[in-house]
């Protein structure tokens, strides 16, 4: 099989997502132009607590199974858009038609994009029964997850892909570089063995990391193994199904987080690779334990020696703040909360400036407010949004 070449993902990006927001009724837009498609079968699995459409798009008529699904947690929708490049590149006539056809007659693709739309609508993590549904894997209580486990006992996959997005303040190890990409292979079991599904998940994935690491050097992270028995991962491992987990991070100005996107749509086509070719078997186990483990090392903006006046007592202090999305009346917004003040020079910002004499008084948790002179120029930050008139980030 021949391999895609991951300089050519920009001809399969799908424009036009102006913001991490991704809805319902925009991703049935988005999907509207591949339904006519011959080489894709869709079908509406159920429907979510709140009654909307979960849909499948299958691909492929091949003997090799493979489950992929995005966005049980609504607020996460980086995999959904790398997905959606994916239906574009399957579909597209183009220089790589025999290696689609080497999909096709290898593989049977199962897409679910966007498995808790409820959570989607909403921009939330849960469902609308405010549960989470990677925790509802032993009860299978949520309509969401019991459409998600009638589907994996009718398709009976042989892989599967787990897409999520992970927060901010995640670094690759103890570096203050994002971890743009973080993987994992979810235990079996409390004892966390290298049971013989697990080690095939950690060899896929050591040759995925393998891959793609040139794509992004030292942004890649691995998740810690402790088991989850109601999570997703858990459930497959101990059905013996090998089940890899992506989660989309960070990266420096990217926020949209088109990077992870990229690596995603990158990662499955070099898994479905390695796995059609058998590659993964001659991965040596010790690449997974080779990937640095998560740390949480990171701000997204750090502003360094602030002078701080509280009375008569002058400090110097590095102030930490993180980006929170919230959907407010219909508009996703995206501010600065300040969440740390003191020593931070053992933490890193993905974005770092110096910082002066601090005016107004500083809230902890809350949206960034308070003026700060820098160089002789006034930096402002109000509710949370930068005056980006005397500086950009
Ligand atoms: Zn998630």
């Amino acid at each position: 099989m021949q391999q895609f070449s991951f300089n050519d993902y920009g001809a399969y990006l799908e424009q036009d997502f102006r913001h991490r927001w991704l809805r319902p009724a925009l991703l049935r837009e988005k999907l509207e132009k591949y339904r006519r498609f011959p080489g894709l079968q869709w079908e509406v699995l159920g429907r979510s607590e709140e009654g909307r459409p979960i849909e499948s798009i299958r691909f492929g008529e091949g003997a090799i199974k493979v489950l992929v699904w995005t966005q049980m947690h609504g607020n996460e929708p980086t995999a959904t858009m790398a997905l959606i490049d994916l239906l574009n590149f399957l579909t597209h006539e183009d220089e790589y038609d025999p290696y689609r056809r080497a999909l096709q007659q290898h593989f049977t693709i199962l897409f679910i994009p966007m498995l808790n739309p409820d959570g989607a609508e909403r921009f939330s993590r849960r469902n609308a029964l405010n549960i989470d549904p990677n925790r509802d894997a032993l009860r299978w209580q949520s309509a969401e997850m019991q459409i998600f486990r009638k589907e994996f006992d009718r398709f009976q996959p042989h892989w599967a892909f787990n897409l999520h997005d992970q927060r901010n303040f995640f670094s690759a190890g103890n570096t203050g570089r994002t971890a743009t990409i973080s993987f994992l292979a979810a235990s079996e079991n409390e004892e966390r063995e290298l049971t013989a599904v697990r080690r095939k998940s950690m060899q896929l994935i050591a040759g995925m990391w393998r891959g793609t690491q040139h794509l992004i050097p030292g942004h890649f992270g691995r998740y810690t193994d402790e088991f989850y028995p109601a999570a997703l991962g858990e459930f497959f491992h101990i059905q013996k199904v090998p089940c890899v987990l992506i989660e989309s991070g960070a990266y420096p100005d990217d926020p949209h987080r088109d990077m992870a996107r990229k690596l995603n749509f990158c990662l499955i086509l070099q898994a479905l690779e390695l796995i059609q070719s058998e590659g993964y078997t001659r991965e040596n186990l010790q690449h997974y334990f080779d990937i640095p483990e998560n740390g949480k090392n990171l701000f997204d903006l750090i502003i360094r020696n602030c002078r701080l006046v509280n009375g008569v007592k002058t400090i110097r202090a590095d102030l930490g703040f993180m980006y929170q999305e919230t959907v407010q009346e219909n508009e996703l917004v995206r501010k600065l909360i300040l969440t740390d003040i003191g020593d931070l020079s053992y933490r890193h910002g993905i974005a770092e400036q110096e910082g002066g004499a601090v005016a107004g008084e500083l809230q902890l948790d809350k949206p960034a407010h308070f003026h700060m002179k820098v160089s002789g120029k006034e930096v402002q930050f109000e509710n949370g949004y930068r005056n980006e008139k005397h500086q950009s980030l």
